[in-house]
């Protein structure tokens, strides 16, 4: 199959430049690379390192790596072969951030492709990750509304806006550029769903990476004491009591009203947490989607020109049910079972005050306190 438009693409060189397209795993059976091979074959070793410069640029900056040096440099096979490698690597590293960072990564390498593709080629990667794109008369393109919906919801800008775009029996026009856009969120998605593998290949990767497996743990962003990618350390031992009781339930699978998602998210904002972080505090909510999630808080956190939405004071969360100042009796942990007398000295209003009482930095305090 060849498509039209320019720069031309066959079937070889759509999977070389999207290796992330379903079917793309044939050519490594027509190339007789077994994933064996490619895991242990000295012969792969720049494949291996190109891969493990993929994987860890996703981690220290996922929106920042599009173009990664190692990669310029690389022939056709090398970028396809190391994909596959940071995808192996990837599905074998415990620690969930780091997978999601880098379907970010990949997902604005392959925008830069789709930026400059001809309509016809931005349609056939579309119909391949199964959101289909029609090309009208004179390269017209259109989606189906619900596709576009689900593509759109985690874009913040203004013109993706549902309200913005013409409708037509039940479609939505798109500029090319638009399109790319989308297309770069199907991607993200498509990258970011965990792959079952074989228990015998993931021992093996883990085997013979361990180092790369411990680095990506090191660089990933997580809501745990040590610095993060904002500019303050995060302190989850001095959050106050409410705050590390809706961290346990969501880290339980248990779920968090609304009112307790949005104080969170408020809350992690002002202390210093950036928004991967703030998303991953979410990952273990039993309706967790990704997408909206990530909508959801870029919404808190940009507020005002990225100051954020205020974070309910103490006297709001107690209206919610949300304080636990008097212990947990459910926690784990003696240290939460108890009541915690800084939440009773007269002048606590806000969390913010009870994590700088304990001495935690906090980036912007609230107006009030
Ligand atoms: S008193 Fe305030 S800071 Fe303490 S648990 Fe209740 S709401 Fe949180």
């Amino acid at each position: 199959m060849a498509l039209r438009g320019s720069p031309p693409i066959d079937e070889l060189a759509l999977w070389g430049e999207y290796p992330f397209l379903p079917g793309a795993d044939r050519l490594t059976e027509d190339l007789s690379v077994s994933v064996r091979d490619l895991v242990t074959e000295p012969r792969y070793d720049q494949v291996r390192s190109i891969g493990r410069a993929r994987a860890l640029a996703g981690a220290d900056d996922p929106r920042g790596t599009a173009a990664l040096a190692e990669l310029a440099n690389a022939r056709p096979l090398e970028r396809y072969l190391s994909f596959l490698f940071a995808r192996l690597l990837l599905a074998s590293t415990p620690t969930p951030g780091a997978l999601r960072r880098w379907a970010v990564a990949e997902a604005k390498r392959a925008y830069d492709r789709l930026s400059s593709a001809s309509a016809e080629e931005l349609a056939e990667v579309a119909r391949r990750l199964g959101r289909p794109l029609e090309v009208g008369m004179g390269g017209r393109l259109t989606i189906d509304l619900v596709d576009y919906v689900q593509l759109a919801v985690p874009i913040r800008e203004a013109d993706f806006r549902l309200a913005a775009q013409p409708l037509a029996h039940g479609r939505i026009a798109l500029a090319r550029a638009r399109a790319a856009r989308l297309l770069e969120e199907a991607v993200r998605i498509e990258l970011a769903r965990p792959r079952p593998m074989a228990a015998e290949v993931e021992a093996l990767v883990r085997s013979r990476e361990s180092a790369a497996i411990e680095e990506l743990a090191r660089r990933v962003p997580v809501p745990r004491a040590r610095p993060t990618a904002g500019p303050a350390a995060l302190r989850p031992e001095l959050f106050p009591p409410c705050i590390r009781k809706m961290r346990r339930m969501l880290e339980a699978g248990e779920n968090l009203s609304h009112s307790g998602r949005f104080a969170l998210a408020a809350f992690l904002h002002r202390v210093g947490a950036d928004e991967e972080t703030i998303v991953d505090a979410y990952r273990g909510a039993p309706d967790f989607e990704e997408a909206i999630t990530r909508y959801q808080v870029e919404h808190i956190t940009h507020h005002e020109g990225g100051r954020g939405y205020e974070p309910p004071e103490c006297a709001t969360l107690r209206s919610h049910g949300l304080c636990v100042r008097e212990g947990d009796p459910a926690a784990a942990a003696p240290a939460d079972r108890v009541r915690d007398p800084i939440c009773f000295e007269p002048t606590l209003r806000h969390p913010l005050q009870y994590y700088r009482i304990r001495g935690g930095p906090v980036v912007e305090a609230p107006e009030r306190g």
